[in-house]
């Protein structure tokens, strides 16, 4: 079977009915949606408006109002019957996701399974608000430190993790008791639908088993950067956490800064890995084909800055470029398949101009070139590309969002350090070696500057448990695991006097 005859509509129609997305939503409006795969259009979706968006956020604060009332176990509840949805539409939702980003069907199921994996966290979670209690210095005084539902939770997502980054979000933002308001990426809407309806059966279950839940807790907004805009500045949402480009996060960070919002921001990363002497040369080949090249180089903490040590380069880097060149390209729903389409036409064009930038400042390319276009006209295969640098300059400082692996020798531990910060982005990082006191410096203050440093691991593949995200112009947002909660609740410091007196703090005394 070709590319061009999959017929992924009508198999994309059956998964959106199995899963209780009305036929009727998927025609008649004027967002496409296309599959990467092979440029097919799947469904025309409607859009909703800025006076549409507006109400919906007013109900959703309604939502909140109620739900905040809720006990936190009791919210739990809902989100473990939402871990049992997930874990039934499993299948169906991992190939969806496969069919409307592109990702290799084993990375869709995995995407899902983050969903279900968060949602367990988000459980145990829901009997884990703790605060604090405080030593006073006040006699007959008790002090303490309690974590308050916070309201609406705005969730703006980007295309590459389609359902899982809200996920991340939802499940935390309601067991914390907030109701939530999410604008995925208008190039995979499809997905979003689906994780609607199965939130919403989730929902039904819970209401069935005698939960209280009240009317518009999760509210999904299809639409364009437009729609994310009135989320953005709508009063009634205290939090908004927005997932995607650095050029969206500095849109975004100060229109919310401006009425003091708070945001959490995960945007771009530039994510680098540095092999030393000692590293096991099999195991960092692996790490750095699957960090590289998986997703087609499209994941916020994708590999793509490689410096290895001058006695190890020739070693590795001739074994990396065969990889790469041996890799299975393709259809992502064949199970042969490891790198599958980038995006769409605007990505491989982004890809192509900092390739002809790499080559202009010295770079010796491999790869990078287009297939299967005689299959799929309007799909985009790649080739990932290795290119071999005489220095970190011009593209490499940037993040292209493709398969595009920059390798560069180095010869002092320090200089490659250096190298690795030497970037405006701060996401994610990794170091091979079996040297105790390069690792430990690796993860040390004196380190790498990211939000994720990893040895022995490639930078890409976080578990839902740590918290996860970046400094600099990665944004600094925390989201998923440790405690990332925090970012979705209310802090408030109770000081009860339960003495006779009214001793004021630091000795100050006003009798009156
Ligand atoms: P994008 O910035 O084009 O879009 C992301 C989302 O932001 C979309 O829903 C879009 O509609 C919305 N948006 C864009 N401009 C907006 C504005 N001014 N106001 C409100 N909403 C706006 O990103 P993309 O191409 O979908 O995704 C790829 C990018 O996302 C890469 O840079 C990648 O590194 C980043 N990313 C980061 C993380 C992370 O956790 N750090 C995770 C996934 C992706």
């Amino acid at each position: 079977m070709t590319l061009a005859n999959l017929g992924l509509s009508a198999e994309v129609s059956a998964i959106l009915t199995r899963l209780g997305v009305p036929q009727a939503k998927l025609s008649g409006g004027t967002l496409a949606v296309r599959s990467p795969v092979n440029g097919e259009q799947l469904a025309r979706l409607a859009e909703i408006s800025a006076i549409e968006t507006d109400k919906a956020i007013a109900a959703a604060h309604e939502a909140f109002l109620e739900w905040r009332l809720v006990p936190a176990p009791k919210r739990g509840e809902l989100i473990r019957l939402l871990g049992e949805e997930l874990r039934t539409a499993k299948a169906d939702l991992g190939r969806l996701v496969s069919i409307e980003v592109g990702k290799i069907l084993s990375e869709g199921l995995g995407e899902v399974q983050e969903m279900i994996d968060i949602c367990d966290f988000a459980v145990g979670l829901s009997r884990q608000l703790y605060g604090l209690t405080i030593a006073t210095e006040r006699a007959d005084h008790r002090m303490m430190e309690t974590w308050h539902p916070l309201g609406v939770t705005g969730i703006i997502s980007a295309f590459n993790f389609p359902v899982a980054v809200w996920s991340w979000n939802a499940a935390l933002a309601l067991v914390c008791g907030n109701s939530t308001v999410w604008k995925p990426s208008e190039k995979t809407p499809l997905t979003a639908l689906a994780t609607q309806a199965i939130f919403e059966k989730a929902l039904a279950r819970y209401v069935a088993e005698g939960g209280k839940a009240p009317a518009n807790l999760s509210t999904l907004l299809i639409g364009g950067r437009d729609v994310g805009e009135v989320l953005v500045d709508h009063p009634r949402v205290p939090l908004v956490s927005a997932t995607g480009s650095t050029a969206m996060g500095r849109a975004v960070g100060p229109r919310l800064a401006k009425r003091f919002a708070r945001s959490i921001l995960e945007l771009g990363g530039n994510n680098a890995a540095i092999v030393c002497p000692t590293a096991d040369l099999d195991l960092t080949l692996r790490g750095v084909a699957f960090a590289a090249m998986g997703t087609a180089g499209q994941r916020c903490t994708t590999l793509r800055r490689l410096f290895v040590h001058e006695s190890v380069y020739d070693k590795l880097v001739p074994r990396l470029i065969q990889a790469y060149g041996s890799v299975t390209i393709g259809n992502p729903l064949q199970s042969s398949t490891l790198v599958g389409p980038l995006i769409d036409g605007g990505s491989y064009e982004r890809m192509q101009k900092a390739l002809a930038e790499a080559k202009a400042a010295g770079g010796k390319v491999s790869g990078g070139d287009r297939v299967l276009q005689n299959e799929a006209a309007d799909a985009f295969y790649v080739r990932p590309a290795v290119v071999e640098m005489p220095a970190q300059t011009g593209p490499v400082k940037e993040e292209t969002f493709a398969p595009i692996l920059y390798v560069m020798k180095y010869s002092d531990f320090d200089e490659a350090l250096t190298l690795n910060n030497d970037v405006p982005q701060g996401l994610s990082s990794s170091i091979f070696t079996n040297n105790m006191q390069e690792a430990e410096t690796f993860v040390s203050a004196r380190g790498s500057d990211c939000g994720i440093a990893n040895v022995n691991i490639g930078p890409s593949g976080a578990e839902i448990g740590g918290a996860f995200g970046g400094e600099k112009e990665t944004g600094g947002g925390r989201e998923s695991g440790s405690d990332a909660w925090k970012a979705y609740m209310r802090r408030a410091t109770n000081t009860v006097n339960y003495g006779k007196t009214l001793p004021l703090a630091q000795g100050v005394k006003f009798d009156v």
